[in-house]
């Protein structure tokens, strides 16, 4: 069965993502288990995770869960450092209590100190909030677009930083075809996929990639614009897409769609074109 998603809001209450992404017609999707933009976070009642739970298990839906924006795990602001590593480490617990098996999270920004500091802190944050979370969910790196200062746009970034991780049961990949294609990596066509599935079985291997960010681009590629476009209508193309799909190591996935939302209906749009392309798949 194909994974096929779209980042949901969790207005209101947290599960009532699982009704969202069901009206989209989705078998998976994404949320922040915290406001996105801010420092603050209540905590979740009873009431809120037996929802969860019930509806988890009546949809049998694959929910993944995302960090929120603000916290930089790679910065070299003491301050920021220790508060993005307490969040990292809370979602983490929270991730648990819901049954989140995901957490994906960004790498952040060495604020021009360099990769490698920058590396090095966000491999000792994931060891941190690891080691003081509850549970066993899994986080997951996402590669960047490589705006400035930003760590994790190469494979190479992702593998170093996964080498520091201790506990390795616990640390994979997200990768995102928007911000793989900004930093360069081609996914017009089947021979540019197939190269790139390759470089990434040869720098990290194919079985730490977890989930797929599916957005087309606005940026052209190795642009270093993280800017999401619609299925097709981006610089990666329909074809791309088609192509990524066609491979086996990506069909048991989370394919999630981050686009740009103006209204239910562009989602939509872009779900229906990842099943009409899943369906072409024998
Ligand atoms: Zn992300
Ligand atoms: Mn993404
Ligand atoms: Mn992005």
């Amino acid at each position: 069965m194909w994974l096929i998603g779209a980042h949901v809001s969790i207005a209101g209450e947290i599960s009532q993502s699982f009704d969202r992404a069901k009206a989209l017609n989705c078998t998976a999707f994404q949320i922040f288990t915290r406001n996105p933009r801010g420092w603050a976070s209540k905590k979740l009642d009873e009431k809120e995770i037996l929802n969860f739970h019930k509806k988890f298990e009546e949809t049998g839906l694959f929910p993944v869960a995302h960090m929120p924006y603000l916290p930089n795990l790679a910065s070299p602001n003491k301050e920021i450092y220790d508060k993005s590593v307490k969040i990292l480490s809370e979602e983490l617990t929270k991730c648990h209590i819901l049954k989140i098996q995901y957490l994906v999270t960004h790498m952040g920004s060495h604020m021009g100190t360099s990769e490698e500091e920058g590396i090095r802190r966000v491999a000792e944050a994931c060891n941190i909030a690891l080691k003081s979370s509850e549970g066993n969910t899994m986080l997951l790196l996402e590669n960047t677009a490589g705006q400035k200062n930003s760590v994790g746009h190469t494979l190479g970034h992702l593998r170093r930083c996964l080498d520091l991780i201790e506990d390795q049961s616990r640390a994979g990949v997200c990768f995102d075809t928007c911000h793989g294609f900004a930093a360069g990596y081609d996914i017009r066509t089947q021979d540019a996929v197939e190269h790139l599935l390759k470089d990434f079985e040869g720098t990290i291997g194919i079985e730490r990639l977890k989930v797929i960010h599916v957005n087309d681009s606005k940026g052209a590629l190795n642009s270093h614009l993280d800017r999401h476009e619609h299925i097709g209508r981006g610089q990666i193309g329909l074809n791309g897409f088609k192509a990524l799909m066609s491979f086996k190591q990506v069909r048991k996935l989370p394919l999630i769609i981050e686009t740009p939302y103006e209204s239910e209906k562009d989602y939509m749009r872009d779900i229906e074109i990842l099943w009409s392309i899943a369906k072409e798949q024998v």
